[in-house]
């Protein structure tokens, strides 16, 4: 059978299989654990894939790739009971005798496609989610992470169900023959352009979607903070993966009583993560491909950098850099910039910081440091952005009972933890009453003058 055709029918065929395995507890659960098993006998694969795509030092693919994942289905395997179980409501008192409860159904088939920039933890952690929701899945990964995506093309069919869970490689033509089926669930992590064209193709089905997309986060810094820490915190958080993280500090807004203190903290962070020539340490990571090192060299700052700037095409290297004098209306402001290039804003004041993000996209994530509990709370609620970290930076992907996801720009939908039980599950209402005593005959016609003030006083009274 031609490759094309195969994929034609990968919707239905992962949606047969899980219709004949059933979805049970047992089932969801040896998944979850042959998932778990494939990353603990194949690390050293996925790190040298990871290696090889994105030059990712080890232990970096440790802690944000792997034991992410990791963390991820350790706690599914811990609350998965609890999650499936039904949950009781009470019926209205015109219902009785009655039972009320909400019951998750799996989906069916689910679509994950996902990005190169974190391409283990970016196809996995969602697949965690499907998973123990009972689904059957196809897995899309990047063609721009080859490496990685092979590695999970040829280990999740020996590690989970083949039937079940399916890895298909390919870009783009591989993924719009897959969008041409009906899915039950779209799960897209990737840039606006293409989360219009899946949606699109969603929207041809009526499938739901969760599209997790990217944008500027800023990082808003003032005088209070201590700014040696503040600067540890957003060097690593702007530089790990270089820059290649969907929340990442895109740019900061610092009050003209941080900013040159900043800058220079700034730089001698750095120092301490990478040494004196990030490109000879191998704690660095490159950019992913020769078109993002255009790409970014085009949105270069000419002026003002402060340290950093070096560009080495052949080797896919992008110095870590800060760029201070920025202007909103600089080619570095315009789009998301997902490389190590960061511009400094001076902003007066906490105010016109909130103003300046106000008047943009809302943002995957939003930091702020500051020690001052009136400008935190300032940003809390007079802003809406996917997360708020405060004094801290990507931390918020971390914690399992946070949702993660963006708003309005930057997507929507959520997941980790059990927002992804939930996103992969329907909640299905469940209602059971007993055929006697018909108690609902009370609403039933002929409406006399006395069902009237019925239901006027009393049924008004017990329905609420
Ligand atoms: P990408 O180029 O790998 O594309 C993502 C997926 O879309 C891939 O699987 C790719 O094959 C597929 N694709 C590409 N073109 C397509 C087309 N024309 N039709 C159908 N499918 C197509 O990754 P990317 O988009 O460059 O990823 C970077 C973006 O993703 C950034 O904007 C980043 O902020 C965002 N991102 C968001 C999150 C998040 O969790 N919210 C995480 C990582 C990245």
């Amino acid at each position: 059978m031609p490759e094309t055709m195969k994929l034609r029918s990968l919707a239905a065929d992962v949606r047969a299989a899980r219709s004949e395995r059933g979805s049970s507890y047992t089932l969801r659960r040896q998944q979850l654990l042959g998932l778990k098993t494939m990353l603990l006998e194949r690390g050293p694969e996925f790190e040298q894939a990871l290696l090889t795509d994105l030059a990712k030092n080890p232990v970096e693919s440790e802690i944000t790739e792997i034991g992410f994942v990791l963390a991820e289905i350790d706690h599914a395997l811990r609350h998965l009971r609890s999650w499936m179980r039904p949950r009781r409501s009470r019926p209205p008192m015109t219902l009785w005798p009655a039972t009320a409860r909400t019951v998750s159904d799996p989906l069916g088939a689910v679509l994950i496609i996902s990005p190169w920039n974190y391409p283990l933890q970016l196809s996995l952690a969602p697949l965690v989610g499907a998973l123990a929701a009972g689904n059957g899945v196809v897995l899309k990964p990047s063609e721009i992470s080859p490496a990685t995506s092979a590695a999970m093309a040829l280990f999740i069919p020996q590690y989970l169900d083949a039937a079940l869970v399916r890895v298909v490689e390919g870009g783009p033509s591989e993924t719009t023959t897959l969008l041409d089926e009906q899915w039950d669930y779209i799960f897209y992590t990737g840039n606006e352009t293409v989360a219009r064209i899946i949606s699109t193709a969603a929207a041809r089905h009526l499938t739901p979607t969760t599209l997790e997309l990217g944008g500027k986060s800023p990082t808003f810094v003032d005088g209070t903070a201590n700014l040696a820490h503040v600067a540890k915190r957003l060097a690593w958080t702007k530089f790990v993966n270089a820059g290649q993280t969907c929340v990442a500090p895109d740019y900061v807004l610092v009050t003209p009583d941080a900013h040159d203190g900043l800058v220079a903290a700034l730089e001698s962070a750095v120092t301490d993560l990478f040494g004196t020539d990030p490109q000879a340490s191998t704690d660095y990571g490159r950019i992913v491909s020769a078109n993002h090192v255009s790409r970014l060299r085009a949105v270069m700052p000419r002026a003002g950098i402060a340290f950093g700037g070096q560009v080495d095409a052949k080797t896919k290297y992008i110095a870590p850099t800060a760029a201070t004098g920025v202007k909103p209306s600089d080619p570095i402001m315009r789009d998301e910039i997902f490389g190590p290039i960061l511009p400094i804003l001076k902003v007066a004041d906490s105010a016109e910081a909130i103003g300046f993000i106000n008047s943009r996209p809302k943002p995957l994530a939003l930091y702020v440091y500051s020690a001052d509990r009136q400008v935190r709370r300032d940003f809390e609620t007079q802003t809406s952005s996917g997360a708020l970290d405060i004094n801290v930076g990507l931390a918020h992907m971390s914690v399992p009972g946070l949702p993660f996801g963006g708003v309005g720009a930057s997507g929507h939908g959520a997941y980790h933890g059990k927002r992804s039980f939930d996103t992969f599950s329907h909640a299905k209402a469940v209602l059971s009453k007993p055929l006697a005593p018909d108690t609902l005959s009370l609403i039933y016609p002929p409406y006399t003058a006395a069902k009237g003030r019925m239901a006027r006083g009393l049924l008004r009274r017990l329905s609420r």
